[in-house]
């Protein structure tokens, strides 16, 4: 069976984590656990990019290190992942001396291949993003076309690797791997957009730089950021022998970078470049996902706009965020955020699972003193059913086979619809009333196990309230498995116990108190 191993970006350390981080590794959390419920085995890694001017300006501005400034937002990120229930395998930062040594070694080898070379660089330079503009890009007004700040032109000498020599090869790749990138339309725009207008030799060091990985040959130098940042890949898997054999080097793993898509083309462009350069194997895969918005403009620290993770999470705890942003927000596209929003789809929860889970363990405790009767299948109703949830768990794995995971959400929370529908459409105390007490029986062992399934498909987003779920149904730990779900029976004189709440309803007489309490502008 396939391995995975599924990144996220290493978000910049010049800022504490804001909705759009918690965005990207929520769903790339969500993946790694639906993946090993499906029984592959995972690699997850996530990290901070700890290297640049840009940080060390704002290290000095604070009085501090640049050292303790990033060991400081670090470890502001490693609190966030824990509030949110981010299970991952490895936290790999810039800073770390093995990535560094990685780095300044692949320098090396390119350098001596003469995949890079010195000359001289001029060009529009935009310090926040550290990126070089070509004149079209600014415009007229001379601004940086990603955060619209004006660049500065600067003349440097900078090492440069030599893009045209891996071009065509490059294309051909993606010939052979027209899913590379998806959505499929992010692909077409890096072709479009960077490679067919001509493709540059790409700046790869700094003189004016002091923070940052030093050239061994050359110590003026300093490695540019994004040279360095992408090795991460390759460092959070190669500390260790066993991890390094299994996911990089083993064919059988399929290596997945989930990316914002303002980041797209340094993954599907200079990354792909840099790992043909050093003969080394290629990722499978790239996921560029839409950017979160607010009214329309993008999220930033600098324009006082951002949400802020940490207090929507302490409020409403992880899994409801995590829902939220899971089922809310299409793979790919742009998504404009509003608390109104955010509201109507979390109560979703409470009405449509929550509801179910309080009328079947009432309805068990009321007619059947709690004990789950044993299962029979005597009406017609409750094979229609049994075709239903055999479907949805179908269209689920396929889903999670496609890297689908808000569709695979959808299709889970399709079936709590149906089995609301089913109670609406059956009526259980009607039979309990009419003391149709084999019919009632067949049923309500219907309804445990639809829920037991249930809970099990939303495990890797509910990593909390599955459990008080599955608790509630007395259903056994070792049960607690996606190899049992299809198997009927096994709830057989398994005892409900009436628990805490699942989740509670926000009424729009809350919103207001709300907004202040979270501290959220209109
Ligand atoms: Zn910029």
């Amino acid at each position: 069976m396939k391995n995975f191993y599924i990144t996220t970006p290493i978000y910049y350390a010049n800022g504490a984590p804001h909705l759009g981080h918690a965005y990207t590794t929520i769903f790339c959390d969500i993946l790694s656990r639906s993946k090993r419920l499906l029984g592959h085995e995972v690699f997850f890694s996530v990290g901070t990019d700890e290297h640049g001017k840009k940080i060390e300006k704002n290290a000095i501005k604070n009085g501090l290190t640049p050292q303790f400034f990033v060991d400081n937002m670090s470890e502001q990120f490693k609190k966030m992942w824990k509030m949110l229930d981010i299970d991952y395998d490895m936290f790999i930062r810039t800073t770390n001396q093995r990535h560094i040594n990685n780095v300044k070694q692949f320098f090396s080898k390119m350098l001596s291949n003469n995949d890079i070379y010195l000359g001289e660089y001029e060009g529009w330079y935009c310090i926040d993003c550290e990126s070089f503009w070509s004149d079209s890009q600014v415009g007229e007004k001379k601004i940086c076309p990603d955060c619209l700040r004006t660049v500065k032109k600067i003349k440097e000498e900078s090492y440069f690797f030599k893009c045209s020599r891996y071009v065509e090869k490059l294309l051909n790749f993606y010939n052979q791997n027209m899913d590379f990138c998806l959505p499929k339309v992010q692909l077409n725009e890096m072709i479009n957009n960077f490679i067919t207008p001509g493709l540059k030799d790409l700046s790869v060091s700094r003189t004016n730089d002091n923070w940052g990985i030093r050239v061994e040959e050359n110590t003026k130098h300093t490695v540019y950021v994004w040279f360095d940042a992408l090795f991460n890949y390759f460092s959070a898997v190669n500390f260790d022998n066993e991890v390094y054999k299994k996911f990089w080097l083993n064919n059988d793993t399929e290596i997945i970078h989930v990316v914002g898509k303002d980041i797209a083309r340094f993954h599907c462009i200079y990354w792909p470049m840099f790992l043909m350069a050093c003969d080394m194997r290629l990722p499978n895969r790239v996921l560029a996902h839409g950017l979160i918005k607010i009214k329309n403009e993008k999220m930033s620290k600098s324009k006082h706009n951002s949400i802020d993770p940490v207090l929507l999470t302490q409020y409403f705890g992880s899994d409801v965020i995590r829902y939220f942003l899971i089922s809310e927000i299409p793979f790919g596209n742009n998504y404009d955020y509003s608390f109104e929003r955010f509201i109507e789809r979390i109560n979703i929860l409470p009405h449509q699972l929550g509801n179910l889970l309080n009328r079947v363990i009432s309805m068990l405790l009321q007619y059947f003193d709690g004990a789950i009767p044993t299962f029979s299948s005597l009406n017609l109703e409750d094979a229609k059913m049994q075709d239903k949830m055999f479907s949805a768990i179908k269209d689920y794995k396929k889903n999670i086979d496609n890297l689908n995971i808000t569709e695979a959400t959808s299709t889970v929370f399709l079936f709590v619809a149906d089995v609301n529908k089913y109670i609406d459409d059956i009526a259980p105390w009607k039979l309990y009333k009419n003391n149709k007490f084999k019919e009632l029986e067949s049923v309500m062992s219907h309804l445990a196990h639809f829920l037991y399934v249930i809970a099990m498909l939303l495990s890797p987003i509910l990593v909390n309230k599955h459990k008080i779920i599955l608790n509630q149904l007395g259903v056994l730990d070792k049960f607690r498995k996606l190899e049992f779900i299809d198997k009927f029976g096994i709830l057989n004189n398994c005892v409900v116990v009436k628990g805490e709440l699942l989740f509670k309803t926000i009424d729009d007489k809350d919103i207001d108190n709300l907004k202040t309490l979270l501290n959220i502008d209109d």
